[in-house]
């Protein structure tokens, strides 16, 4: 039976709220099962099940799927659609409400995440599984296009923002899949796009994380002003430490934080440390 009529069988009705979009082309699915990368050894943790049609797709390839979604109408859907796989755990709960250890410790072990996440909760979840845990591989995520191009971009591109300076000092993120709207259902006002984002926290050397994330917080905090500028109001220092800071790490007071790349950010994370900047 097609996804759609399971739902009218179940007199399902999508809330709004919870960001509900579905999607049911087996072909895409797979797809982006494929380009996540998922292997026959992995956990994947699942967040926002809705239909189970991505659920599925990933059971086929994983070892076990653990799927969190909100929205309990829907437990007698999934009894329906996900009947068929004894490798998938789902739990009815807001997965903003669960401690990531409470995460870790359900799951026991290394995970991968893939999510279709509603708009309202991208930037908690990407920070939650990508900051947060030091247990995820990867997280494949599908999210407006718009948001996708964020993650992923350049550093001085006017998508280039504090959320991708944060991503790409724990990994490397790529777009891989575009979806039209059509795709979904039912169909949203915007496209998407899946980002792949692969875990390597070892890529930098990157001492004090909590700096790190002052410092990209400070960058961007008035993009309209200098760095020296951003500098003296977020951590309320003179105009002498704060020059001496961005001509270290740029060599031009008058450089803007959008223009610092990840390398950049990090040797700024370690001046913030050696001035004493309180943060
Ligand atoms: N994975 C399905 C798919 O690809 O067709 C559904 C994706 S739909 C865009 C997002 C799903 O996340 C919805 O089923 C929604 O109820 C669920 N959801 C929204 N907020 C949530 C939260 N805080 N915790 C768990 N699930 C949530």
């Amino acid at each position: 039976m097609q996804l759609k009529d399971v739902l009218i069988k179940n007199g399902f009705h999508f809330n709004k709220r919870f960001g509900q979009n579905f999607l049911t082309d087996k072909n895409l699915l797979s797809s982006i099962v494929e380009k996540a990368g998922i292997k026959e050894s992995d956990t994947v943790v699942e967040i926002g099940v809705g239909g189970g049609t991505l659920t599925g797709a990933i059971a086929q390839k994983a070892k076990m799927v653990i799927g969190f979604e909100i929205d309990t109408n829907l437990k007698p859907v999934l009894a329906e659609t996900l009947k068929d796989f004894d490798n998938v755990e789902i739990i009815y709960k807001d997965i903003m409400k669960m401690p990531t250890e409470e995460i870790e410790s359900l799951i026991g072990g290394r995970f991968s995440v893939v999510a279709n996440l509603p708009y309202y909760i991208t930037t908690p979840i990407l920070m939650k599984f990508i900051e947060e845990s030091d247990m995820v591989d990867s997280v494949t995520v599908t999210i407006q296009e718009e948001v996708a191009d964020r993650l992923c971009a350049k550093a001085g591109s006017e998508d280039y923002g504090a959320i991708t300076a944060s991503i790409d000092a724990v990994g490397t993120a790529e777009k891989i899949i575009r979806i039209d709207r059509k795709m979904f259902y039912p169909a949203p006002n915007v496209d998407s796009a899946v980002v792949k984002i692969v875990m390597d926290k070892g890529k930098y050397d990157i001492p004090n994380q909590k700096a790190y994330r002052a410092g990209v917080r400070c960058a961007f905090q008035s993009r309209r002003k200098t760095l020296v500028n951003n500098i003296m109001m977020a951590f309320k220092t003179d105009r002498k430490t704060a020059e001496d800071i961005v001509v270290e790490i740029t060599g031009n007071p008058q450089s803007r934080g959008e223009t610092l790349s990840t390398e950049d950010f990090v040797k700024f994370s370690k001046l913030i440390v050696k001035n004493n900047l309180k943060f």
